[in-house]
């Protein structure tokens, strides 16, 4: 996958530019503030997710401006594409070669790219559901139905949990709940079973990943947790869908009793966990922020190693500030273990990249310059 031009009007705080990079490393430098993560958000948007920012749809477009125009000129598999993104009234407009999309995620799979910003050491940091949206948005580009499914399935859940709150007060209602069991479990069943294969591929290359780039100091162990009950079904990657479904039928029949008295479904993909170990104690706990870091990389670089193995090319990596909490070895390896992909890197003080970078960008004040 590689970009050949960049154009942007109207985005956040960028002038209106028409960027070339270079197919190999690209460094953006500058200081605080000038624009570097606005132009990475920019790249971002044509993998057709929302910002990895959070950020509203109508915020991405300049202050000054009424609305913004972005086109991306690619190659993905031999072929040369062109996606433009509108961004107007609070909304996204995709077309991929003169045809417009039905929605921005059409772009999902044609534009493959992966980021790494400092908001990643949440993958660590924080609590389940980050690690369980970078599972679910990371098989998406690899499955284009998995979106859908894992919006049915909030549906049926949200579904399920009002049904649980009423039917102590209309215990009539006790019967409508196998059909609801039924859909969630159907449904849960299908993304534990896409994240179970995903896994399988992702977590050989996260752990050989942190080893290298931690340079063997320490290794770190990443594990998918479940329910009490589907835990042992789901530790065997080559488990079928339909013996998943039947575990997790059976672990909500168990829970059953639990979730009436609670009013919400107590198992199933919404509550489970990807822990991450770091010599053999929990990262969140434990580790450092350079190890919280690196293990969040390592995760990352896995996620665009995976995508290259199923893509037969590699993604465009966009490494938003990650050089700031490495040591000069684990920098090292980053730097010497990226090529063949696109990379596009921002920084403050480009001294030590600039060797080893195909071109070197200003940013100052929205201005891009080579
Ligand atoms: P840092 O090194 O601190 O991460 P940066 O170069 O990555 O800085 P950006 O996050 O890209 O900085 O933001 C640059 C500027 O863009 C900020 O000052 C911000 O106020 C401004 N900005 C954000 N959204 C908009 C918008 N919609 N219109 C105009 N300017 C915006
Ligand atoms: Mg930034």
């Amino acid at each position: 996958m590689i970009v050949h031009r960049l154009s942007l009007q109207g985005f956040r705080n960028l002038e209106q530019t028409v960027l070339e990079p270079d197919p190999s490393v690209n460094i953006f430098y500058g200081q605080n503030a000038q624009g570097k993560t606005n132009l990475l958000e920019a790249i971002w948007l044509f993998t057709g997710a929302r910002s990895f920012r959070g950020a509203k749809d109508s915020e991405l477009v300049g202050f000054q401006a009424e609305k913004a125009d972005l086109s991306l000129s690619f190659t993905a598999g031999g072929r040369l594409q062109e996606a433009v993104l509108s961004i107007r009234e609070g909304r996204r407009y995709a077309r991929l070669n003169d045809v417009p999309l039905q929605s921005p995620a059409g772009l999902s799979g044609e534009f493959c790219a992966v980021i790494f910003s400092p908001e990643h050491l949440s993958l660590v940091k924080d609590g389940p559901s980050v690690r369980r949206a970078f599972l679910d948005e990371a098989i998406c580009p690899l499955r284009p139905r998995h979106a859908a499914i894992l919006a049915a399935y909030h549906k049926a859940l949200i579904q399920r949990n009002a049904l649980l709150k009423d039917i102590p007060h209309h215990m009539d209602l006790l019967d409508t709940l196998d059909v609801w069991d039924e859909r969630v479990g159907k449904l849960g069943a299908a993304i534990l079973h896409a994240r179970l294969r995903y896994l399988a591929r992702l977590l050989p290359k996260a752990e050989r990943l942190h080893q290298s780039i931690s340079n063997s100091h320490e290794q770190a162990a990443f594990r998918y947790e479940s329910a009490k009950g589907l835990q042992n079904v789901l530790d065997d990657p080559g488990r079928h869908a339909s013996e998943i479904e039947q575990a997790l039928r059976a672990a909500m029949r168990e829970r059953r009793r639990a979730d009436l008295e609670t009013g919400v479904t107590g198992v199933g993909p919404h509550r489970d966990d990807l822990t991450i170990s770091v010599a053999e104690r929990p990262a969140r706990s434990f580790a450092s922020q350079g190890q919280q870091r690196t293990a969040a990389l390592a995760l990352k670089l896995a996620e665009a190693e995976v995508l290259t193995d199923v893509m037969g090319e590699p993604p465009v990596l966009l490494l938003d500030d990650v050089f700031s909490e490495l040591d000069g070895s684990r920098r090292d390896y980053l730097m010497h273990h990226i090529d063949g992909a696109q990379v596009f890197i921002t920084c403050c003080d480009p001294q030590e990249l600039a060797s080893s970078a195909g071109a070197v960008f200003s940013l100052s004040n929205g201005q891009i310059r080579r």
